[in-house]
């Protein structure tokens, strides 16, 4: 069996949809393992550009299977949505390409709404949520209290599990919140408009998966967001819900005996970060405004200004441990073109002192970023597809992250195009 995973380093968006979408040709099955529809992967490939939400990258391609794992947040509403987008773009989705996990927990109306009244209850010190209902639903499914996918396919016990669900949660919506509660039809009536296109992509994904494996077909798992999001290792609370590093992959997927061969870490050449929480290296002013136009740092799902700064070498290297990343693929280095100067973070410093190890999340904000900058290239990039082709000073760029992170940089992409990258041997 041969297993890849391709997976964020730093806090997400750094380019992992345009990667899978690319990579997926040497590859039988993507796997989607956790997330919801809350990503935005985006892909620029022969059909036109896309914002993948939930489903799996390699939707695109014919002859690969794309899997909704275990893991996911199945919000069935949403992803018919997406279906239909995409199908009517000409791209093909069907029981055949496309397999749901029946393990796989809904995401229920319910959870968008109480994710809505959750940040309007914290507001000033609200987490930053895009509101899709990921904290709800992941702690429900903790709790055991949603739906598993595969119960859709017996009305009557479904229904009376419903009915067990909505006497639980209308004591939350309506005690805690003082929000209007849900009524057992409304909520059957939805399972039944979305459940029912839902069905036919329903299946036992795992004993799939496992007939693959014997089959000696070749799996790459899909990660959303990056390392820093993860509700483990990230920076809590301003994480996900869910784990987006590898060593959850099998898990999310379906194939818990996995082991993975390979996992590609994707880096962007500089940092963004969306949303609430500490964010060490951060630039204002003029200067990050120009990186944020230049790398048209915008929110894929949410359209939100991403902020901005150069290269955090401390969180980098922290990302690629937790994520135990084998090679990385480093993206958007054809955004620096322009800059005489680049900066980067090389060390944080904290309560007077200098640090490499990336901090306990309840110091990053005592944290301030220890700077210097090299030598910029000023000439566009964009066309280069030989590492030997790229200006020295670019080389001299990469060779200081690949050095600083201990860990080789076998892919960088030099535009949002499928063939824009150079790979490295
Ligand atoms: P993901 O969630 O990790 O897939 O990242 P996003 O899709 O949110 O953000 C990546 C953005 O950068 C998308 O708009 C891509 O089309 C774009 N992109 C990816 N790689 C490159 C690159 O090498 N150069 C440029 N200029 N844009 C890129």
């Amino acid at each position: 069996m041969s297993c890849s995973a391709i997976v964020g380093i730093n806090w997400g968006d750094e380019g992992k949809g345009r990667m899978v979408d690319w990579l997926t040709e040497r590859f039988d099955a993507v796997v989607r393992y956790q997330g919801g529809g809350n990503a935005g992967h985006t892909v620029v490939n022969e059909y036109g550009k896309f914002a993948l939400h939930l489903l799996p990258s390699g939707i695109f391609r014919p002859g690969v299977v794309n899997v909704l794992g275990n893991g996911v947040a199945l919000d069935p509403e949403s992803l018919m949505t997406e279906i239909r987008e995409v199908t009517a773009r000409g791209v093909s989705i069907t029981p055949e390409n496309l397999k749901i996990s029946d393990r796989a927990s809904l995401l229920l109306p319910w959870h968008r709404r109480l994710d809505e009244l959750e940040e309007q209850r914290l507001a000033d010190r609200k987490y930053g949520s895009t509101k899709q209902g990921i904290a709800p639903f992941y702690s429900d499914k903790y709790q055991k209290k949603t739906l598993l996918a595969g119960e859709l396919f017996d009305a009557e016990a479904l229904r009376s599990h419903t009915e067990q669900l909505t006497e639980w949660k209308n004591l939350v919506l309506t005690g805690v919140y003082g929000a209007s509660p849900v009524t057992v039809d409304e909520l059957m009536d939805w399972l039944t408009r979305f459940g029912e296109k839902l069905k036919p992509f329903i299946c036992n994904t795992t004993k799939l998966l496992k007939q693959k494996e014997q089959e000696g077909k070749r799996f790459l798992f899909e990660a959303q967001l990056g390392s820093l999001r993860d509700l483990d290792f990230g920076i809590v609370p301003y994480t996900t819900s869910s784990n987006p590093i590898a060593a959850y992959a099998p898990v999310g997927s379906g194939m818990p005996w996995a082991k993975i061969d390979e996992v590609i870490g994707v880096v962007k050449a500089y940092s963004t970060c969306v949303g609430e929480g500490p964010f060490v290296c951060e630039m204002f002013g003029e200067e990050a405004e120009r990186l944020r136009e230049a790398g048209a740092e915008y929110g894929a799902k949410t359209g939100r200004p991403r902020r901005v700064g150069p290269i955090d070498l401390v969180a980098t290297r922290y990302g690629v441990e937790m994520q135990g990343a084998t090679g990385i693929a480093l993206t958007k280095l054809d955004v620096l073109s322009d800059m005489a100067e680049i900066p980067v973070c090389v060390k944080y410093e904290l309560c007077g002192e200098e640090t490499d190890d990336f901090p306990f999340p309840t110091m990053l904000e005592k944290c301030r970023p220890v700077l210097t900058s090299v030598p910029g290239w000023k000439k566009d990039i964009s066309g280069v597809r030989r590492w030997e082709d790229l200006p020295r000073e670019a080389r001299d760029y990469v060779e200081m992250i690949e050095k600083a992170v201990g860990c080789p940089i076998t892919y960088v992409s030099v535009g949002p195009e499928r063939d824009a990258y150079i790979e490295r041997k």
